[in-house]
C-alpha cells in the first residue's frame, strides 16, 4: 500500500490536529453533532477518569485512532467529575451551520473553534459549582525580581459572582494568604514557579497553581490593561494600586480572556483588602483549628459546618468568607455584631426574614451566566424572583431603624429596580424550561405576535385532525392516519393491504413503502406543514429576541442587582448568627483594641454539639484569663497540666475558635467575653498534615514552633499543646521551657500552652505573667474521673497508666507499668535513674493475671532499700517480713 497515501488525515482529522496542538494542556471535546468526542491520548484519559467506552473511529498514520465520546446533553457532568480530578477540557464547537459547509463542496469540513476553555477556577454552571463555597481563580504576581525588594501581590475574582479583590502580600505569608481563599486555582508567571525560593510554596499548592507566561503579569502595561477592560481613563477611582497588585489584576483579566474567548465577563470593580484588616491565620493552624473543613478535607464537621444556619447559597459564601478572614478593626466587628444583635432583639421580624429567603435562588451565579450569554430562562426568573422576595423583605423592616451594616443592606434593597420585576413578570412564564433554544418561556399575552403564531401552530394541529377525519371519509380508509416525523414531515399512512387504494387516487403521492405500511404526502399536507414550521419559527424567534432584550434590560441594572444581591446576603448571615445564638446561648463579645482575653463559661462549638449528640453529656464550661495581670503591660500565658483525656486540646482549641468567631462579628458560645483584637493566631495543636511530606512528627514540630517564636507578638494569640512530646524527655523539655521562656519575654503574647512536663509548672515562680493552670481529675476507689474542669494550679500526677487501662491495655502491661513508674519515680528523688531497669524484675517472669492485690508483706517490702541497710538492719527486717507473711 502506497504508505503517503495510508497516512494523510481525513479533512477532519487535520483540522482536529490543529485545534489540538493549540491547546495541548487540555483535553479537547470536538463537537461532533450530538456528541462530544475526544481522540488519541485525550480518549484513552477521558475513557479512564469517566469510566466510558473507548473505541476506535478511522486511522491515523495507519493505525487506528483511540475515541471516546459524551452526549451533548450530559456534557456537565462529564465535566464536572474531570475538573474534580484537576483535569482542563478545551470545548470545541461548530461554529458554522452544517449547510453552509456542504455548499463549499468538496472535503469542506464544518468549521470548528475551541469557544471556551473550562478550567476549575473559571466554571459558571449552577451544575459544576458547590451553592455554598466561592469559586475562587486567583492570581499570584511578583515584581522587582528576588530577594528582599521583591513585591508580591494577590488578585483574586469569582467568575461566578463577579467579585474581584486584590491584595498585597510578600514571599513569607503569600500561602498563608493563598489558603485563606481555597481557591479552586492560582495563575502564576511560570518564572516564580521556576525559583527555588518559591518551591515550599509551589509545593504545598501542587495542582493548583497554573502557570503562565511572565509577559501576562507584565507590569509596566498592566495599568492600561485594567483601564482597558473597565472602560475607565484612570484606575484612581478604584483605589491606590501598588504595580505589583495591577500586575496581578492584569494577568487575571489575561487569564479569563484566555479561557472565556467570545465572553467577556462582568467583573465588579477591584477593591483592595488591606491585609492588616484581617486576622493572619498561618495554614497548620488554620488546617488544624478546622475552620472551614476538617484535616481530612471534608465540611462536615468543621467549624464552619456547626455554625451554618444560613438558608441561601450566597449566604453561606458569604459566611464561609468572613470565617476565612476574621477582621482586626473592632469598629468593624462591631458594625457586624450590631446587625446579628438587631435581628436578636426582634426575633419575630428574624423569623420571618429567614422564611423569605429560605430557598432564594442565586442571583449572582445567575447574573454572571447572563453577562457571559451563558444563561437559561431560569436565571431571568431568578431575578425576576429574587426582585419579588427583596420587596418582601424590605417590607417587613418598614421604617425599622437599623444601623450601620443592616441601614446599608435595607437601602439596598430598596433601590432594586422594581419595575424590572414588573417587566419580568408580565413576560416570563410562571414555569421556565433549562434552554432558551425551544422556546416556551415566555408568558400568553407578553406579545401580540407571539400570541398569533401559537395560536397559528395550535390550530394547525386541529386542522390536522380534520384533514385526517376527511380523508377517512373519502377514501373509505378507516385506519388512515396523518402522521410526523423529521424527514417526511406530515404524511398519510395506511397499512399496506390498503396502499393500492391510495395509489390509484389523485391527490396522493406516494412516498414510502415500509414492511406494513405505505406513506403518501398531499398538497394539503405540504402546505399545512409548511404554515406551522414557519409559526413555529416565528414563535421561536420572537422568544429569543424577547430573552435578549430583557437580558440587555437586566444587565443595565446590574450594579443594583449586585448590590441587592449582597444585601440579602449580609441579612442571611446575620440572621444565621442570630439563630445560632439564640439557640446556643451564645453571648455578643466585648472586641476592643486592649490586650484582654476574657471568656467566662466558654464552650467548644463542635465538641458540645458532637457530645450531645453521642451520648447526651452536657459540655463543662470553662473560664479562661490571658489579659494582663494588675500592672502588667503584657498578656498573661497559661500553662495547663493534667492527664491525656482531661480536656486540655479542646479548652485550647475553644479559646481560639472563640478568637476567630468573636473577630468574625458572629456572638459566642460564652456567658461573657472580652477580647482584645487579635492580629495574628498561631495555634500547634494535635497531628499535622505534613507528615506525608517526609519529615518527622518531631521536625514538623519544630518548624512550627520556630514559626510562631519568630513572628508572634503582644496581639498575638498563641496556642500550644505538647511541644517537645517527639524527642526524648530531657530535650523535650529543655525545648519547652526555653520556648515559654522565649514568649514569656521575647514575644510577650497572650498563650495557652499545655504541657506533661510537671517540672515546668515550677516556672511560674520566676515568670511574673505565667500561671499554672490543670483540668482536674477525681480518683475514685482506683478509677479516675475526668472532671473536664479547669482550675488554677498543677496536676498532682499525670494518670497516664489509669488511661491506658481504661484503654484496655493488656492487666499485665498495666501492672508492669506501675511498677517501672515506682522505680522511675524513686529515681527521680536522686537515686540510681539510670539504673532502674536492672533492679526490676523481668516483665515477662511476670504472671499474667489476677492483677495482684496490694498486701500488707508487700507494701512492707516495698519500704525496704537494700542498698541504704546495713547488715544488721537487714537481718531485723528479714525477721519482720517473715512475721508478716
Ligand atoms: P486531652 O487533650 O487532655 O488529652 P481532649 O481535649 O482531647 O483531652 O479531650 C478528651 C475528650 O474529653 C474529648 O474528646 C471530649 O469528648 C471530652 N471533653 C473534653 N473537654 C470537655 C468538656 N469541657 N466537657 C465535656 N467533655 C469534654
Amino acid at each position: 500500500m502506497n504508505a503517503a497515501a495510508g497516512s494523510a488525515p481525513t479533512p477532519m482529522m487535520a483540522q482536529y490536529i490543529e485545534i489540538k496542538a493549540a491547546n495541548p494542556d487540555c483535553l479537547l471535546f470536538y463537537r461532533m453533532g450530538d456528541f462530544y468526542e475526544l481522540f488519541f491520548d485525550d480518549a484513552s484519559v477521558a475513557s479512564q477518569a469517566l469510566g466510558i467506552a473507548l473505541t476506535r473511529r478511522g486511522k491515523h498514520l495507519g493505525q487506528d485512532i483511540p475515541m471516546a465520546g459524551v452526549p451533548v446533553v450530559s456534557a456537565d457532568d462529564y465535566l464536572q467529575k474531570l475538573i474534580g480530578l484537576g483535569h482542563r477540557v478545551a470545548v470545541c464547537e461548530q461554529i458554522e451551520d452544517p449547510a453552509e459547509a456542504r455548499k463549499r463542496g468538496g472535503k469542506s469540513v464544518v468549521r470548528r473553534d475551541v469557544v471556551r476553555l473550562v478550567t476549575p477556577g473559571t466554571i459558571t454552571e449552577e451544575t459544576l459549582l458547590e451553592p455554598g463555597r466561592p469559586n475562587y481563580l486567583a492570581a499570584l504576581s511578583r515584581l522587582g525580581g528576588t530577594g528582599d525588594k521583591a513585591e508580591f501581590a494577590l488578585a483574586w475574582t469569582d467568575l461566578s459572582t463577579g467579585l474581584f479583590r486584590l491584595s498585597p502580600t510578600s514571599r513569607e505569608r503569600c500561602l498563608a494568604d493563598i489558603l485563606a481563599l481555597e481557591p479552586s486555582e492560582i495563575v502564576v508567571p511560570d518564572t516564580l514557579q521556576a525559583d527555588p525560593e518559591m518551591a515550599p510554596v509551589f509545593k504545598r499548592l501542587g495542582r493548583l497553581a497554573t502557570p503562565e507566561p511572565a509577559p501576562l503579569f507584565d507590569g509596566t502595561s498592566a495599568e492600561e490593561r485594567l483601564c482597558r477592560f473597565f472602560g475607565v481613563a484612570t484606575l484612581s477611582g478604584f483605589g491606590d494600586f501598588s504595580r505589583a497588585e495591577m500586575s496581578a489584576a492584569a494577568a487575571l483579566l489575561a487569564y479569563l480572556k484566555k479561557t472565556q474567548l467570545a465572553a467577556r465577563p462582568a467583573l465588579e470593580r477591584p477593591r483592595r483588602v488591606d491585609p492588616g484588616a484581617v486576622m493572619l491565620i498561618d495554614p497548620a493552624t488554620r488546617a488544624s483549628l478546622e475552620l472551614t473543613r476538617t484535616l481530612s478535607g471534608k465540611r462536615q464537621g468543621s467549624l464552619l459546618a456547626a455554625i451554618d444556619r444560613t438558608v441561601t447559597g450566597a449566604g453561606s459564601r458569604l459566611l464561609a468568607t468572613r470565617l476565612a478572614l476574621p477582621l482586626t478593626d473592632p469598629a468593624a466587628i462591631a458594625a457586624r455584631q450590631a446587625s446579628v444583635a438587631f435581628l436578636l432583639a426582634d426575633r419575630a421580624r428574624a423569623h420571618a426574614l429567614r422564611e423569605a429567603l429560605r430557598g432564594l435562588p442565586d442571583l449572582e451565579r445567575a447574573l454572571s451566566r447572563l453577562s457571559l450569554d451563558r444563561a437559561g430562562p431560569r436565571d431571568l426568573g431568578a431575578v425576576r424572583e429574587t426582585l419579588g422576595r427583596a420587596a418582601a423583605v424590605s417590607g417587613l423592616f418598614e421604617g425599622a431603624e437599623a444601623e450601620a451594616e443592616l441601614a446599608q443592606a435595607f437601602a439596598a434593597l430598596a433601590a432594586l429596580p422594581q419595575g424590572l420585576a414588573q417587566r419580568l413578570e408580565s413576560q416570563l412564564a410562571d414555569d421556565l424550561p433549562l434552554l432558551k433554544r425551544e422556546g416556551g418561556f415566555l408568558r400568553e399575552g407578553a406579545a401580540a405576535e407571539l400570541d398569533e403564531a401559537r395560536a397559528l401552530r395550535d390550530r394547525s394541529r386541529k386542522v390536522v385532525a380534520d384533514l385526517q377525519a376527511r380523508y377517512c371519509q373519502e377514501t373509505g380508509l378507516r385506519s388512515l392516519k396523518i402522521r410526523h416525523n423529521n424527514v417526511l414531515g406530515y404524511f398519510v399512512e395506511v397499512p399496506e393491504a390498503q396502499g393500492p387504494t391510495l395509489l390509484a387516487r389523485e391527490g396522493f403521492n406516494h412516498r414510502q413503502t415500509l414492511a406494513s405500511a405505505m406513506r403518501f404526502s398531499t398538497l394539503e399536507l405540504a402546505d399545512l406543514e409548511m404554515r406551522i414550521v414557519e409559526a413555529g419559527a416565528t414563535a421561536l424567534k420572537i422568544e429569543l429576541e424577547a430573552f435578549e432584550a430583557l437580558r440587555a434590560a437586566v444587565l443595565a441594572e446590574m450594579e443594583a442587582l449586585r448590590r441587592g444581591a449582597e444585601a440579602l446576603a449580609v441579612l442571611d448571615v446575620s440572621a444565621a448568627l442570630a439563630e445560632l445564638a439564640s439557640a446556643g446561648d451564645w453571648v455578643r463579645p466585648l472586641v476592643d483594641d486592649s490586650l484582654a482575653f476574657a471568656v467566662e463559661c466558654g464552650r467548644h462549638p463542635v465538641v458540645e454539639v458532637a457530645l450531645k449528640a453521642s451520648t447526651g453529656e452536657p459540655f463543662v464550661a470553662n473560664d479562661c484569663d490571658l489579659s494582663p495581670p494588675a500592672g502588667e503591660k503584657a498578656g498573661a500565658i497559661w500553662l495547663l497540666t493534667g492527664p491525656n483525656m482531661g480536656g486540655k486540646s479542646t479548652f485550647l482549641r475553644q479559646n481560639a475558635l472563640i478568637a476567630v468567631l468573636a473577630q468574625m462579628g458572629a456572638y459566642v458560645p460564652a456567658t461573657k467575653a472580652h477580647i482584645g483584637v487579635v492580629d495574628r493566631l498561631f495555634s500547634r495543636v494535635g497531628a499535622s498534615d505534613d507528615l506525608a511530606e517526609g519529615r518527622s512528627t518531631f521536625m514538623v514540630e519544630m518548624v512550627e514552633t520556630a514559626a510562631i517564636l519568630n513572628q508572634a507578638g503582644p496581639r498575638t494569640l498563641v496556642i500550644l499543646d505538647e511541644i517537645g512530646r517527639g524527642t526524648a524527655t530531657y530535650d523535650g523539655l529543655s525545648i519547652a521551657f526555653a520556648a515559654i521562656e522565649h514568649l514569656h519575654e521575647v514575644n510577650r503574647a497572650r498563650a495557652l500552652f499545655a504541657t506533661h512536663y510537671h517540672e515546668m509548672t515550677a516556672l511560674s515562680a520566676r515568670l511574673s505573667r505565667l500561671k499554672n493552670a490543670t483540668m482536674r481529675v477525681k480518683e475514685w476507689e482506683g478509677e479516675v474521673l475526668f472532671l473536664h474542669e479547669v482550675t488554677a494550679g498543677v496536676a498532682d500526677r499525670s494518670y497516664g497508666i489509669q488511661v491506658a487501662r481504661l484503654a484496655g491495655l493488656p492487666a499485665a502491661v498495666v501492672a508492669r507499668a506501675k511498677d517501672v513508674l515506682k522505680q522511675l519515680e524513686k529515681g527521680e528523688r536522686g537515686e540510681r535513674r539510670a539504673t532502674f531497669l536492672d533492679d526490676l524484675p523481668l516483665f515477662a517472669a511476670r504472671p499474667a493475671a489476677p492483677e495482684p492485690v496490694a498486701s500488707p508483706l508487700a507494701e512492707a517490702l516495698e519500704g525496704i532499700d537494700p542498698d541504704a541497710l546495713t547488715p544488721r538492719e537487714a537481718l531485723e527486717a528479714l525477721y519482720r517480713l517473715k512475721g508478716l507473711a
